[in-house]
């Protein structure tokens, strides 16, 4: 791009001030305690909007072959692949009226994947279905992922509306005994955790936030009763109503164009404007995207895989803004590698960054037409800070009469609620309703947080062990003292901008963790050795990005401005490396993750 050659060290010096001003704005002490979750006089945030009340059913209390906790794509995913190499019985336990995970509670008015939809959907080959878009609407991947669960035969056996509430190893019979809210207590040899990342939504935790009369609800509880219409838009219940929408990330990108059409008027409340890029959502034909042959979804994703994970690739079969800006997305991923001249790497990826940022920018101005919106809705820090967004309808939205847009940034969001709407600086903003678009708690997901005690062999508590020590995992899926747990999508493995390609790399792991311990009359636990050259592994090449995320702007990515997390807590060469590593140790050293039975057992 041509802004490359306006970047003289001079400009570059000023971007840096510009951003370090920018991030300064918005920066609060309170950090992620600016939150709240949607617990107690919240808790109706939080309820489920599509299955209503759960009809009565008996407690369970039989024995399965594996427990799945957690019934969106990861859960699935695992079922299936278990299926198919002939484990019986199978329960998914999902906390939702039905599959579909993140996919289930998402339905909001615009909602679409925003990574290609042939790469995205799994299990393409299996199914044989062929998205008809490039960018699949969210209820086309709702439907996808219950197509999978059904057509694995897992339905039958699900609990829905259903949490577990504790997971405890019985050393005697060599079982979990799986517990739920709904009463149910049963035995499983083997349990997988698909408990997902962002899957708790947060609210601001702004003074009077509970007085105001209007409506209001989270953007993954979408309260269709109340708008009308459908997630293709068509809100018809708006149509004389002041809306307001707090949150401007990839949620909000995506709602505020079909609120814009439909709305009397619209309020977009934001403190940090997003990156939003082309997205050039069109109609594709299974021609166009090469699946005429078994197997083409596999290499498709492949290739896309290696690309956003910094690998080279002959062809790029996507080709849109994620693999266009791949070079600029390593710093967002824990392939980020120390090359050998480091300064003069810097230096280029920083000057890549700003062109980058510099074209991001020139296209807000490019589609606003008020200057003084425009120049709100740019936003001033490095690529890949937050979550690259792509749209060709939001920046649009702001030309709409019935569109305003409000900045937060001086006030750090909104600064309160009031009966009747939301307070910024000296205005009261008059709503009748109010959606949050507000996002997800980080870290609390994962059975590590505590939220799910997981009692292992003499008791022990999975999170008062790694308390200690820290996480310790044999490539993020199991551990000892925790026999027949399989983590999935976890800590200590790879994450990928394609997260569904990584949830069926390690469904089929656990599948096959389960086949050999099955084979061998073994259990999947690896020992201390195989857990600490595992922690070597990752701590010998450990990304080096925290120079990076200390830098950036606020927001979920670094701890609202904090930093991330210490010690490594993934594979270092991105997740298509990891793959090919988990391959070969499947094909060589499988047997590190299993041990005898004990005696009792046997
Ligand atoms: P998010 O990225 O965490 O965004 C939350 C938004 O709320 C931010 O704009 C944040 O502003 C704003 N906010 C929070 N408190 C505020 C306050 N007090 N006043 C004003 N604004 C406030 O959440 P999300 O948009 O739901 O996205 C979460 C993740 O879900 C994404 O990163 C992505 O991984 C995934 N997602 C994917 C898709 C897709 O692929 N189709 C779509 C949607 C979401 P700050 O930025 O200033 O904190």
């Amino acid at each position: 791009m041509a802004h490359s050659q306006e970047l003289t060290p001079e400009a570059l010096a000023d971007l840096r001030e510009r951003y370090r001003i920018e991030r300064e704005r918005r920066v609060r002490p309170d950090g992620t305690r600016q939150y709240l979750s949607a617990g107690a006089e919240f808790g109706y945030y939080a309820a489920d909007p599509y299955a209503g009340e759960p009809a009565e059913r008996e407690p369970v209390r039989d024995r399965v072959d594996v427990a799945v906790v957690g019934g969106g794509f990861g859960g699935i995913l695992a079922g299936a692949r278990l299926r198919r190499q002939g484990v019986e019985r199978v329960r998914v336990i999902e906390k939702g009226g039905d599959f579909g995970g993140t996919w289930y509670w998402n339905r909001y008015p615009g909602i679409h994947c925003d990574v290609e939809s042939h790469v995205y959907l799994p299990m393409l080959d299996e199914t044989g279905y062929v998205p008809e878009w490039k960018y699949a609407p969210g209820e086309e991947i709702r439907r996808h992922a219950v197509r999978i669960a059904e057509q694995s035969g897992l339905r039958a056996n699900a609990l829905f509306s259903t949490t577990v509430t504790s997971l405890t190893w019985d050393d005697t019979s060599g079982t979990w005994i799986v517990t739920t809210d709904r009463g149910d207590r049963f035995r499983a040899t083997y349990v997988v955790t698909a408990t997902g990342t962002l899957t708790e939504l947060k609210l601001p935790g702004v003074p009077g936030i509970e007085k105001f009369e209007g409506h209001t609800f989270h953007t993954s509880r979408w309260d269709y009763g109340y708008t009308g219409g459908t997630p293709d838009g068509g809100l018809t219940g708006l149509a004389d109503k002041r809306v307001g929408v707090v949150g401007t990330g990839a949620t909000g990108i995506q709602v505020v164009p079909k609120l814009a059409e439909d709305a009397g008027h619209l309020y977009v409340f934001q403190r940090t404007p997003s990156t939003v890029d082309v997205r050039a959502n069109r109609p594709t034909t299974a021609r166009d995207v090469g699946a005429d042959h078994d197997g083409w979804a596999r290499e498709r994703r492949d290739n896309f895989l290696r690309i956003v994970s910094g690998e080279s690739a002959e062809e790029d079969r996507v080709a849109d803004r994620w693999t266009s800006s791949a070079g600029l997305l390593e710093k967002l991923l824990p392939s980020f590698r120390r090359p050998a001249d480091r300064a003069a790497f810097e230096a280029a990826y920083e000057v890549a960054d700003a062109a980058k940022m510099n074209e991001i920018r020139a296209r807000v101005e490019e589609v606003v037409t008020d200057p003084d919106t425009a120049e709100k809705l740019k936003p001033w820090y490095r690529y890949a800070c937050k979550r690259p967004t792509f749209s060709d309808l939001y920046l649009q939205a702001f030309n709409r009469d019935n569109v305003t847009l409000v900045d937060t940034a001086d006030t750090h969001g909104i600064e309160r609620m009031t009966e009747h709407g939301v307070v910024v600086g000296d205005t009261e903003y008059e709503l009748d309703c109010l959606i949050f678009a507000t996002g997800f708690s980080v870290g609390v997901s994962g059975i590590h947080s505590g939220r799910l005690p997981v009692h292992g062999r003499g008791g022990t508590r999975l999170q008062d062990a790694w308390a200690t020590l820290g996480p310790r995992t044999l490539h993020g899926f199991t551990s000892n003292g925790f026999p027949n747990l399989i983590q999935m999508g976890g800590t200590q493995s790879a994450p990928s901008v394609n997260f569904t390609h990584v949830l069926d790399e390690h469904a089929v792991h656990a599948a096959a963790l389960v086949a050999a311990a099955e084979a061998k009359g073994c259990l999947v636990e690896p020992s201390r050795e195989a857990e600490e050259a595992w922690l070597a592994t990752l701590a010998e090449d450990a990304p080096d990005h925290e120079w990076f995320h200390a830098e950036c702007t606020p927001g979920y990515y670094n701890a609202e401005g904090r930093g991330r997390p210490n010690g490594p807590t993934a594979y270092p060469h991105g997740a298509f490396a990891f793959h090919a590593l988990l391959k070969r140790w499947r094909e060589e050293s499988m047997d590190q993750a299993l041990r005898p039975r004990t005696p009792a057992r046997t």
